[in-house]
């Protein structure tokens, strides 16, 4: 593998970008070495400036589910763009995806569109405080929902792969208005209801865990969140901005037969290009200016590129056997991942859901942040850095999902596989 243009490129981006980049896990800290830069993508492939070749198993952390450079959301996309990038104005777009999104999540009544996932969480917890007259908020250690200020307490992502569980520079006010339980721990939440319970404004949560690594729900949890916030008068947040047209077209709210008050989507939604949005019950939602006294707003939101490739994005997943497909090469990999590990005598725990999944070198099976964090994240960065020898792009942390997109073809999920196979023969 040739890493001299790439080597010379990081280190001509660490003198203007906080560590050479605009994402903190982009970095490769957690696996050392330094990153490939990439030239560009085509289906499931990403070709670096030094000429290597990989096979990409993190498509911009999930945005991708069609693959690099789609040909007809880039055709789509320039389209858009010879008619102007944004307006600042309504356009006819906006109901278009919104209504794709309604069709797919009917929990969404309403919705509103913004330029990330970071913003609709951010934004939908301002409305669910407003809506309730409530100000805590409870979330679940390794939960991520970007990098807000009162989401950052015990965040997963790069904050659980830097090891930040605090972050300085949040108000120790913000931080006090945040709650926080273990994952799949109903026991905990009903304590915290009962010290708490007319004080807490929403219970936000990845229905299926996807940043501490993939941690699905227990059977009942999901439900009993939802028994225990109506309960208490409290609005029940799916972060689905990883899970929504990801592990089902209608999200983990089909999967699991939910209904939140409020989701927040992102990544899939944009087809690759900045997008999130916020909705739910049109009670709720009508609080948001101009309807109403909740201030949100945004100079590119709903701009016509995002709303375009996020069309032609969910269009194209319409149909039911897309779900099929990626469900068909999840269980493959998965599987193929148990045997390699399994032959090589190396303690793997593969946690999947769908199209999303996370090998975990740990002896324990994987339910929520504290057994997360006991795999070896050592073990990961060998077999990271072995695969990456081998043209194979996983992310660069044990913390991080695995993304399968529709482009990756049953040949190349089992060429991964014999990958795993020698690498972690060598690690054993
Ligand atoms: C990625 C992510 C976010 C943040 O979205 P950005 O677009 O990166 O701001 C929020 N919640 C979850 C579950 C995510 O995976």
């Amino acid at each position: 593998m040739k890493r001299k243009v790439s080597k010379k490129l990081f280190s001509e981006a660490r003198v203007f970008l906080p560590g050479g980049v605009d994402s903190p896990v982009r970095a490769f800290k957690a696996v050392g070495g330094s990153p490939p830069f990439i030239q560009r993508g085509a289906g499931p492939r990403l070709y670096d400036e030094d000429g290597n070749v990989f096979l990409d198993y993190v498509c911009s952390w999930g945005a991708l589910i069609l693959g690099h450079a789609h040909p007809w959301v880039v055709a789509a996309v320039q389209d858009a763009a010879s008619r102007g990038t944004s307006f600042g104005a309504p356009t006819a777009l906006e109901t278009e995806l919104a209504r794709h999104i309604n069709q797919a999540m009917p929990s969404l009544e309403m919705l509103r569109f913004v330029n990330s996932g970071t913003e609709a969480t951010m934004s939908a917890l301002r409305v669910a405080r407003a809506f309730t007259g409530r100000e805590l908020v409870l979330k679940f250690a390794g939960g991520y929902h970007g990098h807000s200020d009162g989401l950052l307490a015990k965040a997963g992502s790069g904050s659980l792969t830097l090891g930040l569980p605090v972050c300085p520079g949040v108000p120790l006010a913000y931080a006090r208005t945040t709650l926080v339980a273990p994952y799949n721990d109903l026991a905990a939440v009903e304590r915290l209801f009962h010290k708490y319970s007319a004080k807490i404004a929403a219970v936000i949560i990845e229905p299926v865990a996807a940043n501490m690594g993939v941690v699905p729900p227990r059977p009942g949890f999901l439900k009993g969140l939802r028994q225990l916030t109506r309960k208490a008068g409290a609005l029940l947040i799916f972060d689905e901005v990883i899970t929504g047209f990801r592990v089902a077209y209608g999200g983990a709210q089909a999967l699991y037969e939910m209904v939140p008050d409020i989701t927040c989507l992102g990544k899939v939604i944009g087809g690759g290009l900045p997008v999130g949005a916020y909705g739910g019950r049109r009670d709720i939602m009508s609080l948001v200016a101009p309807m109403g006294p909740v201030y949100q707003a945004g100079t590119l939101s709903g701009n016509p590129l995002s709303m375009t490739a996020g069309i032609q994005t969910l269009k194209m997943l319409e149909e039911p056997m897309p779900y099929q497909a990626l469900e068909e090469r999840g269980a493959l990999l998965a599987e193929g991942l148990s045997r390699a590990a399994r032959k090589a005598k190396v303690p793997l725990q593969v946690s999947r859901v769908g199209s999303l999944l996370t090998p975990f070198f740990s002896e324990q099976p994987v339910t929520d942040y504290a057994s997360a964090r006991r795999a070896d994240t050592r073990r990961y960065a060998a077999f990271f850095q072995g695969m990456l020898s081998k043209g194979i792009y996983l992310p660069p942390s044990q913390f991080e999902a695995f993304f399968i997109s529709l482009a990756h073809r049953d040949e190349d999920i089992e060429r991964t596989v014999k990958a795993a196979e020698e690498v972690l023969k060598g690690a054993a």
